[in-house]
């Protein structure tokens, strides 16, 4: 019998299978659908791959390592390769993303940047390329995290960006995404809204998805000069939103000797009340533009996620993840608040590298995956933890 070919790429009308498209107000329909319309062309365009790939180069530090973690293989007795996303100029794989839908909004012939951010890691990628670009930046946060998160709300400053702290609902992270979408509406002409994970309307999840997917596309040529092979026995990452997930499983996604695995967030348990593990308790609905798994009450109101990594705290998954993990080609891992704190110290000790709380999701889901001596494994490492230190010294086991 011949199995049934499932395509993980989005359909014309942007879904993944079930999951996707593009829920928004009529008001922002034309925005939606020129950029809909354009994407592909301008990213096809030699001049703006020329742009893109000097930018990451010079200017992010591309190609990023990938690097044999021989004490941390010899602890799981396996062979871990880490993707050292960590290394990018402002810190984790973000900015491959930012750098990427700048040059698009230059060329759609935008001048005002909006972007909605939580922790701020996205604001400040996004704050940075604005400088780069010598765009207008506004960044809308809720007016909770713009307290708790001081640090990146100065560097956003620094950078040229205006800052604006959102009072309504929890004043999080949905709020400031509504703010944004409120923002986008009222200037419709001007504006791009700069999605920093993959999720949003179409086009967003496969425009984000194709700007991380450089992560997979250097380590297919970085495995095959290693290990004359191009591709790993299991890719393992960190999925808030799933940006670096899908980059780190673009170029494998047809390839199925390569096993996929997205970890969340399991916060302080599964079933605790208090948790971001958006693909075992999310239901199908729509949040922020597109039909996916989200934390929703019986009358569709969001669930406030919870986890220690503000990265991984989003109560969404994109619609990517939803239908990797739906069709079984995803393996979804949970990991808890405690479990990520202890691969910090773990890594820290083992490798010298002091990984970022979302990343250390991913690698404390290695003790989940029955690893073998002969295989391959590749850690897709997000982010570093720099930002996190306080977080990380402070949390009583
Ligand atoms: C934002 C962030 C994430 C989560 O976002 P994705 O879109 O799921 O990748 C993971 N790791 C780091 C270091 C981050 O800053």
């Amino acid at each position: 019998m011949i199995a049934e070919q499932i395509n993980y790429q989005v359909n014309k009308l942007g879904f993944y299978g079930e999951f996707g498209g593009s829920y928004i107000p009529e008001l922002l329909y034309e925005n939606v659908e020129q950029l809909r319309k354009q994407y592909l062309h301008i990213m096809a365009e030699p001049g703006f791959e020329q742009d893109y790939n000097a930018l990451l180069k010079d200017y992010v530090g591309r190609p990023t390592p990938l690097y044999f973690a021989e004490r941390l293989s010899s602890y799981f007795q396996t062979n871990i390769y880490l993707k050292r996303e960590d290394l990018c100029h402002t810190g984790a794989h973000k900015i491959n993303n930012t750098i990427g839908q700048i040059l698009l909004a230059k060329r759609l012939g935008k001048t005002r940047i909006i972007a909605e951010t939580g922790a701020g890691q996205h604001g400040v990628a996004t704050a940075t390329v604005c400088a780069l670009a010598g765009l207008e930046c506004i960044i809308y946060m809720g007016a909770k995290d713009v307290e708790r998160q001081a640090p990146n709300v100065a560097r956003m400053k620094l950078l040229g960006a205006r800052v604006e702290p959102v009072y309504s609902g929890s004043q999080t992270l949905k709020d400031a995404t509504n703010e944004a979408i409120r923002d986008w509406i009222n200037h419709p002409q001007q504006t791009h809204y700069i999605i920093g994970s993959v999720v949003g309307p179409h086009p967003y999840p496969d425009m984000v998805a194709r700007f991380q997917s450089v992560i997979s596309q250097e380590i297919q040529a970085q495995l095959l000069s290693k290990i004359c092979r191009n591709y790993p026995d299991v890719i393992v990452a960190c999925v808030g939103g799933g940006s670096n997930a899908a980059g780190a499983f673009y170029h494998y996604l047809e390839n199925s000797k390569v096993k996929l695995v997205a970890v969340e967030a399991a916060g302080r348990g599964i079933n605790s009340g208090a948790s971001a593990a958006t693909s075992v308790l999310g239901t199908k609905g729509i949040i922020h533009g597109s039909k996916t798994l989200l934390m929703q009450t019986k009358d569709g109101q969001i669930i406030e996620p919870h986890s220690i990594s503000a990265g991984l705290d989003y109560p969404g998954i994109g619609p990517l993840h939803a239908h990797l993990i739906e069709t079984g080609r995803a393996k979804a891992v949970h990991v808890r608040d405690e479990e990520a704190i202890g691969a910090v110290h773990q890594l820290s000790r083992l490798e010298g590298i002091i990984p970022a709380l979302e990343t250390a999701h991913a690698l404390a889901a290695l003790k989940y995956l029955d690893l073998k001596p002969h295989q391959v494994v590749v850690v897709n490492l997000s982010g570093r933890g720099d930002k996190d230190l306080d977080q990380i010294l402070s949390y009583k086991l």
